[in-house]
């Protein structure tokens, strides 16, 4: 893939899981790659270790996204460090199950105001805080890192999908807006994922503990890997997709 080489990422959740298959991915296309973590130093030091091995820049950040000040100061320390922010992947997260998974009608607003801390109000901290210098380069790639919770709307997911449902809302507004400005906006939604928060999920929901009870029902005979959905966000980063913006891409095999 072409036109990744050279450029700086910021990905949130970057220490496990998806970001960290997406911090890698990236590296391995060219970028110089800005790590953020909550609570997880070491993962995120592992990853950054896994970036530099790759002949590329990384730096780790810890920055809760929920709250403005530390997005505000690891912007600041990111642009310092490794230079203006090309590719922001928002993709920092946390499932319906850290609230029990509550049915709407029982629902505490504190339940969902966490979720839409999480999924909405950080990726709008760092749009806001990033869009300036992206504009400035003329070119920029913001991605939503999703979920098919937000179309399949399924029965005491409702705290998660209501808070997804609106981050696409926010991206595909920001899409129209930003096109002037060289910047493409896309939403990648992932189905079930092997990751802790997929594992966590399968646990809780179905009471499987090894996510390889589960590969033989899945799409293509294996639970989806973190690597899967990282290649689709760098060709959305790519040159390859410069015509793409305001999409929703759904990896999930094909159902859900
Ligand atoms: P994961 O393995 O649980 O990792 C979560 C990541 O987010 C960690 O790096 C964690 O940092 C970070 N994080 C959580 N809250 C944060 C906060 N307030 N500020 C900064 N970082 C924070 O999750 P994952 O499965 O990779 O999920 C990544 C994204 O994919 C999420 O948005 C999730 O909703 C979405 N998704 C996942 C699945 C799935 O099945 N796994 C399916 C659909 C969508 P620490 O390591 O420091 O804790």
């Amino acid at each position: 893939m072409s036109g990744i080489e050279g450029r700086v990422a910021l990905v949130t959740g970057g220490s496990r899981g998806i970001g960290a298959a997406v911090a890698r991915t990236l590296a391995a296309q060219g970028a110089d790659i800005a790590i953020n973590y909550h609570a997880n130093r070491e993962a995120a030091e592992a990853v950054a270790a896994e970036v530099r091995a790759l002949g590329r820049k990384a730096g780790i950040y810890q920055a809760d996204v929920t709250i403005e000040a530390d997005c505000a100061a690891m912007a600041a320390a990111v642009a310092g460090d490794l230079g203006p922010v090309g590719i922001l992947v928002n993709n920092a997260g946390v499932g319906s199950v850290s609230e029990g998974q509550p049915p709407i009608a029982t629902m505490s607003d504190d339940q969902l105001q966490r979720l839409l801390n999480a999924h909405v109000f950080g990726p709008l901290h760092l749009c806001r805080l990033l869009m300036p210098a992206m504009r400035e380069l003329g070119r920029g790639d913001v991605i939503m890192v999703s979920s098919v919770a937000a179309q399949g709307y399924g029965p005491r997911m409702g705290v998660y999908a209501i808070a997804k449902a609106g981050m696409e809302a926010m991206a595909y507004t920001l899409a129209k807006e930003e096109r002037q400005h060289g910047i493409r906006v896309n939403v990648v939604a992932p189905g079930l994922v092997e990751t802790d928060m997929g594992k966590l999920l399968m646990s809780f929901t179905r009471g499987v503990g090894d996510m390889r009870q589960l590969d033989a029902n899945m799409p293509f005979g294996f639970v989806c890997q973190p690597e899967d959905i990282a290649n689709a966000i760098a060709f959305l980063c790519s040159d390859e997709g410069r015509y793409i913006t305001n999409q929703r891409l759904t990896v999930n095999g094909g159902g859900f």
